[in-house]
């Protein structure tokens, strides 16, 4: 039995897609997951469905653990001869109190070590359109905390861009430390809150009224503030916040990455099958099979995760070539230790089947573990290529509410089928004025109608 161990691992600054592949792998193997507040739910569903997870901390000065308490908790699973994964936003180390977590480890003898995650302090500004160093500004940048202790003057290094964190509350004696170590106060100066989320807000103004605009604004926290030259290209570069905030609520956002910025609030949840018995029979079966085609990321992670049940692992593949629906799916399969061997430049059943089609498929045996109620084009379309098609389901889904969303800061919603229209009505309401109702096609906008709303058919 191998030794517990503890990967301090860097969610990223809150956009999901920012985790490293490494801390992907990692929340997809662990046994016990410890996360802060601040980092983004969706990762917590690439979980393992026994995996213990526990929330503890931090947000703000509403603390649920004690630095101490989370400390010993680590130690205490790890010991247990598990995989403990502690998830902190960011980059571990940079101020996340990472260090001292490193350090309990080392002490007790634990095995550990540090995945490193995108942090606010850079990426924020990046999501702002302002780089931080740049040849025609300034070569370098510091970062500092903007949480001091009562009284004290925040010490200013002398750099050319000065990134703060945990500021929000100490605007006014972040301000005035700048002006005391002979900062122009007409230095521009930038807030990026919810850096990198659907719902980030630019804040810019110059340093002497920034304290009036901050609180005009409604400033909130987690925010970082950028001082120097460098604010200056947020209008021209200002990428991120030019593109249409999206929600989508059906299955399969990925679809729709090209059309902005996709705020994912699915309708419906996947679960394991109540009834897993022909699936245990394609698995001590596999060895018969010449090809696997995965069709979803969860397709992948339920298959596997029987198949670990079933005692086995990824070698009980090695005599089947792998295929893909997309990336997202391949990704899935890294995690589980195996590349595909097929993924259509197409992300679709269509790409999938043109791709087959250059093979010869004829006699081969196809498993496809899919979800319970999946479409049968692939099936079908493998089938009359005179492949010997299995389909073993691995997962159903069951409704659920759609999570909160910031309708204030959307500006289209995509109903992709008419129980999503339904679903959106149920759960919050008329479609504001300032939001923009789509659809793919007639047959949802006639559902989406039946509940009031006036969706226009996209056209992609
Ligand atoms: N280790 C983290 C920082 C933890 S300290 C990292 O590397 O990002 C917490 C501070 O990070 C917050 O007070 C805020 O200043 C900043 N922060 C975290 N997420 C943020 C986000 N999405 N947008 C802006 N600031 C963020």
């Amino acid at each position: 039995m191998p030794k517990g161990k503890v990967y301090l691992v860097g969610a990223g600054p809150g956009d999901a897609e920012l985790i490293t592949l490494k801390g992907y792998g990692l929340i997809c193997q662990a046994d016990v997951i410890l996360h802060d507040h601040l980092i983004p739910a969706e990762l917590l569903h690439l979980a393992k469905a026994e995996a213990e997870i526990i929330t503890v901390g931090k947000f703000a000065s509403r603390h649920t653990m004690s630095q101490d308490q989370i400390n010993a908790l680590l130690i205490e699973k790890a010991g247990m001869r598990r995989i403990v994964v502690r998830l902190k936003g960011g980059d571990p180390f940079l101020f996340g109190r990472g260090g001292e977590e490193a350090e309990a480890c080392a002490q007790a003898g634990v095995d550990f070590e540090v995945v490193p995650g995108v942090t606010s302090a850079l990426a924020a500004p990046s999501y702002a359109g302002i780089p931080p160093t740049h040849r025609d500004f300034t070569p370098n940048v510091a970062i500092v905390t903007g949480h001091r202790k009562a009284q004290k003057d925040i010490e200013i290094p002398n750099a050319g861009t000065i990134i703060f964190l945990m500021g929000v509350g100490n605007i006014q004696k972040i301000i005035g430390s700048l002006l005391k170590a002979g900062w122009s106060p007409q230095t521009k100066i930038a807030a990026v809150e919810r850096g990198t989320l659907y719902n980030q807000r630019v804040v810019t103004g110059f340093l002497e009224s920034f304290v009036q605009t901050v609180k005009k604004a409604g400033l909130s926290t987690p925010a970082i503030f950028i001082v120097g030259k460098v604010v200056e290209l947020h209008e021209k570069l200002n990428w991120f916040g030019g593109k249409p905030r999206i929600l989508v609520l059906g299955t399969h956002p990925e679809k729709y990455t090209h059309l902005g910025t996709i705020v994912h609030r699915p309708i419906v949840k996947c679960v394991p099958l109540e009834d897993t018995s022909k699936l245990d029979g394609m698995i001590k079966a596999l060895e018969g099979f010449n090809w696997l085609v995965f069709t979803s990321a969860n397709g992948v992670r339920f298959f596997f995760e029987r198949l670990r049940q079933s005692g086995l692992d990824a070698r009980a593949l090695c005599s089947a070539k792998v295929a893909v629906i997309g990336r997202t799916t391949a990704r899935r399969l890294t995690s589980f230790g195996i590349l595909a061997d097929l993924v259509p430049d197409t992300e679709s059943s269509a790409g999938l089947l043109e791709e087959f089609k250059k093979r010869d498929m004829r006699d081969k045996k196809v498993l496809l573990p899919q979800a319970a109620a999946a479409s049968r084009e692939l099936r079908e379309g493998l089938a009359a290529m005179g492949a010997m098609v299995e389909e073993a389901p691995v997962y159903q889904t069951v409704e659920v509410e759609p999570a909160d969303v910031d309708l204030e800061h959307i500006d289209k919603i995509l109903f992709t089928s008419g129980s999503t229209a339904r679903a959106f009505v149920k759960r919050f309401g008329r479609v504001p004025s300032h939001i923009k109702a789509c659809c793919l096609g007639a047959p949802t906008q006639a559902e989406a109608a039946k509940h009031g709303i006036d969706a226009e058919i996209l056209s992609q």
